[in-house]
């Protein structure tokens, strides 16, 4: 059976905040782009509540709702957003091709990727359950709403020594769950932890089960994995802080990576090893990872992007 082709100038693939703000840039500079959504359309940010600290909204707004913004501001220049999963790429040569959905090829110009990177859950059912109702994995993002209460957060790599501080400026207490008896996290951050007051380290210590009302976050089931001992600390929020995956397996021996799987992109751009395919958001940052820095990046891969066009476009009339 023949596969059903098509070609376009931008293809973005991925729709959170880098993707959109991608989209909104490339379909301005007459890109005609097209975004590919991924299985979860909008991103990361739809799995949450409240967003406070995206500029432009001075009474918040909901993280659905931000991203469906997003979506229609892109749409209103002319983006066209598709439901669909990139499922196999072809970058090299100035001809892209992508697979979509195992099925159709879309052969394009210009690659913009913003897979973004998932958080890692610790697995338990309870976490789930109250996911964006006390048990976050963003604390710059959800923190304040747990001023002056008592937060637990799980983790002892330099982010969650990172967010155990940044809460603990928040939060009257800190409780940091540490599954061995050390750290991971560099010496300079634990030593930042060691000596924030209000933080109190529990090591050799995992969490069994977040506990709740049914709405909201009351607690959680701790055990002491050198003892067995069983133990319920009252907290409020919860935050998972044990690292990001990248998605990026597409792009596995395609473009340069680090060790995590973040892909590399070229400094002060968002140019990756391959002429003509560009990275940004979450999935190529694994410092920052928050939607305004992800926005940002998208930006400045849709001027590369437009710029990477005009250059070739140049040089062929020449
Ligand atoms: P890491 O992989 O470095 O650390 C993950 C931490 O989570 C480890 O301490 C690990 O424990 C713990 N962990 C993993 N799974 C579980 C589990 N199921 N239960 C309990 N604990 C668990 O991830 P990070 O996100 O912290 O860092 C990723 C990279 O980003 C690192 O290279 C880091 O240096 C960098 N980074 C740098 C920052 C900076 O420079 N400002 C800020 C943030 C990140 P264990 O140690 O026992 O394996």
């Amino acid at each position: 059976m023949s596969q059903e082709r098509e070609h376009i100038k931008c293809l973005i693939i991925g729709s959170g905040p880098a993707g959109y703000t991608a989209a909104i840039y490339a379909a301005r500079a007459d890109l005609k782009p097209v975004v590919y959504t991924g299985l979860v359309p909008g991103g990361q940010l739809t799995q949450t509540t409240d967003v406070d600290n995206f500029p432009g909204y001075p009474k918040g707004i909901l993280g659905p709702e931000l991203m469906e913004d997003l979506k229609s501001q892109a749409e209103r220049f002319g983006t066209e957003v598709r439901f669909g999963y990139v499922t196999k790429v072809n970058l090299e040569g100035e001809i892209k091709e992508i697979e979509i959905d195992g099925s159709k090829i879309v052969t394009a110009d210009t690659v913009i990727i913003s897979t973004g990177a998932t958080a890692k859950w610790l697995g338990l059912e309870s976490e789930q359950k109250y996911n964006g109702f006390g048990v976050s994995a963003c604390a710059v993002c959800d923190g304040f709403f747990f001023k002056n209460r008592e937060v637990a957060i799980v983790g002892a790599g330099d982010t969650a020594a990172e967010e155990a501080t940044y809460l603990a400026k928040l939060a009257s207490k800190v409780h940091m769950l540490v599954r061995r008896d050390e750290f991971r996290a560099s010496k300079a951050m634990v030593h930042r932890v060691l000596n924030t007051p209000n933080i109190e380290i529990h090591y050799n210590t995992e969490a069994v089960e977040i506990l709740g009302d049914g709405q909201v976050v009351t607690g959680v089931k701790v055990i002491n994995n050198q003892t067995q001992a069983t133990t319920d600390i009252p907290v409020d929020g919860f935050f998972v802080a044990i690292g990001h995956k990248p998605n990026t397996e597409l792009f596995t021996g395609l473009l340069d990576m680090d060790e995590t799987g973040y892909l590399i992109t070229k400094a002060d751009s968002t140019q990756t090893n391959i002429e003509g395919v560009f990275a940004c958001g979450d999935v190529q940052d694994h410092i920052y990872r928050q939607a305004i820095t992800a926005a940002g990046t998208g930006c400045m891969a849709a001027l590369e992007a437009e710029r990477y066009l005009a250059a070739k476009e140049h040089a062929i009339a020449e």
